[in-house]
């Protein structure tokens, strides 16, 4: 078996003697290729669980004769683990791992070279806004953000010069979803070779798989759910496309920003747990949205699997569940109250970054949205009431009563 690609067609049959022996050719199921998909015991000791592997170089029986690694930054036996593991979960061929998502939004970028140009959903990640704007256009790489809630908007921000389309589906922190199916089919019906990534961070691929959809490239910050301990920095890319796969395990080598042994170690054994969590953050947040919408001291809860959301139905047809994440405003709220609530909750931790088993709120206007022009905080309703919740995994009897106290100290009707 290719070192990274996860065949899902045959019979699968582990070293430990444990066969999946689909009736027919029967695709394995999640949580089952989120524990095994890569994870081939340790042919020397037998061990289950595949070793740390911290080596950065490679005993070789004669001069360029190894066992298929010479080097740890161009490829290292726990980086492969990791990297078939997500690739099997997000149903593509290969897995790239990086130093960072920010690190994977850079090399997926040098895919375009000096010239060409990149379309942008209006509200994506502000790093990844940042790399766009400050670095990417430095290097002569033209950027046109576009509101894609009508997914037709796509055709007046393609040029000529258009070689790539990013989206981010749901947006941070606003939930606005973005139909990935029909942009795909956009961007696609241009005979420019126009490649459509997704960064697939917050639904993670659990609840949302962009490549079936017809994204050329996944990516996620595995820093959030993929890793979910909140102690890992981590990207991760994924293609089915073998010209991609090169370009990009080149280039992965080349510019170098690859995690270390270590994280992908940790974050292989986070993944391993990935569904177990996904449903836990969404039973959470959907108690949470629920029991905000009918709260006097709440004006509004964002959250796709609420009815109310404007794109419930879109939510519905394209993901498989509704995630973790949620926003909300206070009632009359302003920037004492937000910044009263947030104070007085006792088991959320006030804290930017999201996807971890342990809840977190934040006040975007403040912490993670602080960069964005006053004006365009406005434009993408990020007002000063406006709080975002990571729902975690604890007792969510235990949140809500933490987030009621903390209501009650903020909103005086
Ligand atoms: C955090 C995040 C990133 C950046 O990832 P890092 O691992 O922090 O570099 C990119 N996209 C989304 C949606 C994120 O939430």
């Amino acid at each position: 078996m290719s070192p990274h690609a996860f065949n899902n067609e045959g019979p699968i049959e582990y070293t430990n003697g444990f066969v999946v022996e689909p009736a027919a050719p029967r695709v394995p199921g999640f949580g089952t290729l989120a524990v095994h998909a890569g994870q081939e015991p340790d042919q020397v000791t037998g061990a289950v669980i595949p070793p740390l592997s911290l080596s950065t170089t490679f005993a070789q029986s004669a001069a360029g004769v190894h066992k298929g690694f010479d080097y740890s930054r161009s490829g290292n036996p726990t980086r492969n683990a990791f990297e078939v593991a997500v690739a099997a979960l997000e149903g593509g061929k290969y897995g790239l791992a990086f130093a960072s998502g920010s690190n994977t939004t850079a090399t997926v970028l040098n895919l375009v070279q000096s010239g060409g140009h990149i379309v942008s959903v209006n509200d994506t990640y502000g790093g990844t806004f940042r790399y766009f704007t400050k670095v990417a256009s430095n290097n002569g790489v033209g950027v046109t953000f576009v509101d894609l809630y009508d997914p037709e908007n796509l055709r007046t921000a393609i040029q000529p010069n258009t070689k790539l389309v990013w989206i981010e589906t749901p947006t941070n922190p606003t939930l606005r979803l973005v139909d990935i199916a029909r942009i795909a089919e956009i961007a696609h019906s241009y005979d420019q070779n126009i490649l459509l990534v997704v960064d697939n961070t917050f639904m993670s691929p659990y609840f949302q798989q962009p490549l079936s959809l017809g994204a050329d490239i996944v990516v996620h910050s595995v820093t959030k759910y993929i890793n979910g301990h909140s102690d890992v920095v981590m990207g991760v890319a994924v293609t089915s496309d073998d010209a991609i796969h090169d370009r990009l395990r080149f280039l992965q080598n080349s510019i170098g920003g690859v995690p270390s042994a270590f994280d992908c170690f940790l974050a292989n054994r986070g993944l391993k747990t990935l569904h177990l969590r996904m449903k836990a953050h969404e039973s959470n947040a959907t108690a949470i949205a629920r029991y905000l919408e009918s709260h006097p001291k709440v004006a509004e809860v964002i959250y796709p699997g609420l009815p109310s959301h404007r794109q419930h139905e879109l939510a519905r047809r394209q993901q498989k569940g509704f995630g973790g994440m949620l926003s909300f405003r206070l009632r009359n709220g302003d920037l004492e109250a937000s910044n009263t609530f947030l104070a007085s909750l006792k088991i959320f931790a006030l804290a930017e970054s999201l996807g971890g088993v342990e809840s977190l709120a934040e006040l975007p206007a403040v912490m993670t949205h602080a960069s964005l022009t006053p004006e365009a905080r406005e434009a993408l309703g990020v007002t000063d009431s406006l709080i975002r919740m990571s729902v975690g995994v604890e007792e969510v009897e235990d949140l809500i009563d933490d987030i009621e106290q903390a209501l009650n100290a903020a909103v005086k009707l």
